[in-house]
């Protein structure tokens, strides 16, 4: 009998796989190691807990309860969540995550491509770059084209109606808004003449938008082709829990819903959230806590030689100093021919290297426009001065 790891196993049971699924890259998430006393400043989560009433609503729903099906529409969490944002249920779907919705609306939008030659718009998927990774991803796993859109050198958005690369009538334009991972703000005018101009599906990504200037719901409940996606995940200390939503049509989200699984968003995560809308003054003095870490850790950096990005959300895109010796010093190890990481520079992931080493996690992201960077999550205050203490370390 063959086994399993055999190679003509191998062979017949890749066959059994669509060749799309075969050929695909996966996303990659950020580590979530367990090491103790680590830093862990790489996957933008916030520092802070879920507020107390949170806690104490997710135990109490922990009994018997948990064999029963929970509400299928997460209706209660959507009537909230109206009010919050002054429309109704009906402009609203909750999802397993804001990834989740993601990919229904590339389902939902989006055909996959008919032919080997030139996608049609209604088959485009279109999003800027660099911006969130999922979004390429998600229109490799769906077999629709890809149309990715080069930021300006700063992280702005381009001039769109030169150039020409903008596609406006592609079927699905994700807009990560503030940007990541350069953590750049955009302003709702601007927004807004991008919705005005672009007649496909716009998904206004607005992940981190609780630690921005301002946010630009309003023009989901303005534009009838407009979504904003928000997560319970980065401001509401619950990535845990897997909990985010649209804003949007009620057509665009009645035909998100027709594609959503039955019970997409588990019963502990609509508990979860119910509570933290019940608690929002807490979240809004920890942004407040976050920009002001933010704003002292980007002048501390800059103090130190690293270029901080100004930056809208809970983390940062700093390029480190390259030299990290004394010209003199450089020289000497040369001449020894005792090269450290280049004879005194030190890259970008030498220096996510050097952090690691002193048990401080920060990520780094192999792309030419940012592969001379670091991408820092805001920690706590007592976190982003150990982050400092060792950069200077390192630096002497
Ligand atoms: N959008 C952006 C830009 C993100 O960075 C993330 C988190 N990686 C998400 C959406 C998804 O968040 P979640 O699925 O946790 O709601």
């Amino acid at each position: 009998m063959q086994g399993f790891g055999s190679a003509p196993a191998l062979k017949a049971s890749q066959s059994l796989v669509r060749p799309l699924v075969r050929e695909l890259h996966a996303y990659v998430p950020g580590e979530q190691p367990k090491i103790k006393g680590l830093i862990k400043l790489n996957t933008n989560e916030n520092p802070y807990p879920p507020s107390s009433r949170v806690l104490k609503a997710v135990k109490a729903a922990v009994d018997g309860r948990l064999r029963l099906y929970p509400n299928p529409t997460a209706q209660l969490l959507r009537e909230k969540l109206a009010k919050l944002h002054r429309c109704k249920p009906d402009n609203i779907i909750v999802g397993n995550g804001s990834d989740e919705l993601l990919a229904m609306a590339v389902r939902a939008f989006v055909e996959p491509k008919s032919g080997a030659r030139g996608a049609r718009d209604s088959e485009i998927v279109q999003y800027f770059h660099p911006s969130y990774s999922l979004y390429p991803v998600l229109a490799d796993i769906h077999g629709a084209a890809k149309n990715a859109v080069s930021l300006d050198a700063n992280f702005g958005l381009p001039n769109l109606k030169r150039g020409g690369r903008w596609n406006f009538h592609a079927a699905l334009s994700f807009v990560t808004t503030p940007n990541a991972p350069s953590g750049h703000g955009y302003s709702l005018k601007e927004l807004d003449r991008l919705c005005r101009a672009t007649k496909g599906v716009v998904m206004l990504d607005e992940a981190y938008v609780d630690f921005a200037a301002e946010n630009a719901l309003q023009l989901a409940l303005k534009h009838s082709h407009v979504l904003v996606a928000r997560t319970f995940s980065k401001a509401y200390s619950l990535c845990f829990q897997r909990v985010g939503y649209f804003v949007g049509h009620p057509e665009l989200i009645a035909a998100l819903d027709k594609i959503r699984d039955s019970y997409n968003v588990n019963g502990l995560g609509q508990v979860a959230a119910l509570a933290t809308l019940e608690d929002l003054a807490y979240y809004r003095a920890n942004f407040r806590k976050v920009i002001s870490t933010r704003e002292g850790l980007s002048r501390e950096l800059t103090k130190l030689g690293f270029r901080v990005l100004p930056s809208q959300t809970n983390f940062i895109l700093a390029k480190p100093p390259g030299n990290v010796l004394p010209a003199s010093r450089r020289q000497k190890l040369q001449k020894q021919n005792r090269r450290q990481d280049g004879g005194g520079t030190l890259t970008a992931p030498a220096w996510l290297q050097r952090l690691r080493e002193k048990k401080i996690l920060v990520r780094w992201f192999n792309q030419p426009e940012v592969k001379d960077y670091l991408r820092i999550t805001i920690g706590t205050s007592a976190e982003a001065q150990a982050l400092v203490r060792a950069v200077k370390n390192i630096l002497q």
